[in-house]
C-alpha cells in the first residue's frame, strides 16, 4: 500500500508565543499549499504555543497539522499541570506525541503511562505519535529490535486494529537524538521494518500495511532523502532542524 509521508517538526521546549508565531509564519510563507497533497505535515510546539500556531495556520488556509507533545489520560480533576484530549482538540490539535525518549528518561514515562495516553487519544480522536527507540547500551548489546518492538506492543497493549490505524509510531534511536548522529538508512529501516512487522503481529498485514513508522534522530535536508527512500520509513519526526523554516521545508520537499 501506497503510504503517504508524514514530516512532523517536534519543537520540544522552545519558542514563546511570539516566536512561535514567527516561525509558523515563516513556514507558511514557505509553503505551496499543493505540497500537501503529496505529503502531510504536522508541527508540535510547547502547549502554549498551540492555539496561536493553530490560527496561523488557519489564517493562512493551509493544512499543516498541529500536535500536542504530551497529554495526560484522564478527562478532567485535580492533575495538577496536565492537560487532556478534550483541550487539546478544542484548540484544533491533530496529532500529539506521546513515549517521547525525552519524556521517558527524564520525567520517568512508564510503557504503562504512554499505553494509557495512546488510548485516550484514540478515544478522543487525536493521533498518537508513539515513540519508540533504544539506547547506546541496548544498541551495543545487540537486543534493540526485542527492545524496541516489546515498547510497541505495550503502548498498543488493549488497542484493536480499528482504533490503531491513524496512529504512527516514531523510532527514534536516543543515541541519534540531538547527537548529530544519525542511524545510517540500513540501520533505520531494519528497526521500522521490524516495527511494521510487530504491528501486523497485532493488528494484521493490512493494517499494518497504512500505518505510518517515522525515523527521528539529527534528519535534516542533508539526510532526510536518503533515509525517506527506505521502504518502511514513512516520514520523520525532526527536532532540531524543524526549529529553521528553511530546514524544516527542505525536508517536507524530500518527502513528497
Ligand atoms: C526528537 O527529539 O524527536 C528528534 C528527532 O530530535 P533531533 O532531530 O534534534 O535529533
Amino acid at each position: 500500500m501506497a503510504r503517504r509521508n508524514l514530516i512532523a517538526g517536534n519543537w520540544k521546549m522552545n519558542n514563546t508565543i511570539g516566536e512561535a508565531v514567527v516561525l509558523a509564519q515563516e513556514i507558511s510563507n514557505k509553503f505551496y499549499p499543493d505540497w500537501l497533497d503529496k505529503v502531510d505535515v504536522a508541527v508540535c510546539p510547547p502547549s502554549v504555543d498551540l492555539k496561536p500556531v493553530v490560527n496561523v495556520f488557519e489564517f493562512d488556509h493551509l493544512k499543516i497539522g498541529v500536535g500536542a507533545q504530551n497529554v495526560y489520560w484522564e478527562e478532567k480533576g485535580a492533575f495538577t499541570g496536565e492537560i487532556s484530549v478534550g483541550m487539546l482538540r478544542e484548540i484544533g490539535c491533530v496529532y500529539c506525541i506521546v513515549g517521547h525518549s525525552e519524556r521517558r528518561n527524564l520525567f520517568a514515562e512508564t510503557n504503562e503511562d504512554v499505553n494509557k495516553k495512546v488510548r485516550a487519544l484514540i478515544a478522543g480522536k487525536i493521533k498518537p505519535i508513539v515513540c519508540v527507540g533504544e539506547s547506546l547500551a541496548v544498541r551495543d548489546a545487540g537486543t534493540y529490535l526485542e527492545f524496541v518492538t516489546a515498547q510497541v506492543r505495550a503502548a498498543f497493549a488493549g488497542v484493536d486494529a480499528f482504533e490503531a490505524k491513524d496512529a504512527v509510531v516514531a523510532y527514534e534511536p536516543v543515541w541519534a537524538i540531538g547527537t548529530g548522529r544519525t542511524a545510517t538508512p540500513e540501520q533505520a529501516e531494519e528497526v521500522c521494518a521490524a516495527v511494521r512487522a510487530t504491528l501486523a503481529e497485532l493488528f494484521g498485514a493490512e493494517t499494518a500495511d497504512g500505518m505510518r513508522v517515522l525515523y527521528g534522530g539529527s534528519m535534516n535536508e542533508g539526510n532526510a532523502e536518503l533515509l525517506l527512500a527506505e521502504p518502511d520509513i514513512d516520514g520523520g519526526l525532526i527536532g532540531g532542524a524543524s526549529l529553521k523554516a528553511a530546514s524544516f521545508v527542505e525536508i517536507v520537499k524530500a518527502a513528497m
